[in-house]
């Protein structure tokens, strides 16, 4: 009997990981306005980063107050401000990837609301450690799943199993 529930939970589990994996991604330019030009593209894993070692992101540039919407469908986890990140909104997407907005000058949505790449989350600024930078949006995405061959030598590679390169979604 116990057996029997265990093995509908775990059965349920798999079916919400697997609807999760196949929902599509089609990533958007998250920054409105902004193109290839607002970025730079060698920002992920750029060395030489404070306490954070490597830039685990890319920073795109835009004016102060210009939206952001979320790059993905997906659920607000959290919203929040203080530390490194400053305002910040993190979105779990499809595939079980996180996507992490820090820096924002407004946080526009709250907590479990549900977005899609239409609607804005926030908008550019400098807050957090980016207060003596230009403004721009902090993009990161990790994903819960870890993707060990992506693991390299490079400095804190190991953790590049949950950390991906934005910048190749947004250049596709
Ligand atoms: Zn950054």
């Amino acid at each position: 009997m116990i057996k029997k529930i265990l093995l509908r939970i775990l059965l349920v589990i798999v079916a919400i990981i697997v609807i999760g994996l196949l929902i599509p991604q089609n990533l958007k330019m998250p920054v409105v306005g902004a193109d290839s030009n607002s970025y730079n593209h060698n920002a992920f894993w750029h060395g030489g980063w404070g306490s954070s070692v490597v830039h685990k992101g890319v920073d795109i540039f835009a004016k102060k107050g210009t939206s952001i919407n979320s790059s993905t469908v997906g659920i607000v986890l959290t919203t929040g401000e203080g530390g490194k990140s400053g305002k910040f909104v993190l979105v779990l997407g499809p595939k079980w990837r996180l996507h992490y907005y820090a820096h924002l000058d407004e946080i526009k949505t709250k907590r479990f609301a549900f977005v899609t790449q239409d609607r804005e989350i926030g908008t550019v600024g400098n807050t957090g450690n980016a207060a003596t930078t230009p403004a721009h949006l902090h993009y990161s995405i990790v994903t819960l799943i870890p993707y060990p061959w992506r693991i390299d030598d490079s400095s804190h590679g190991i953790r590049k199993m949950f950390y991906l390169n934005p910048i190749d979604y947004l250049t596709k």
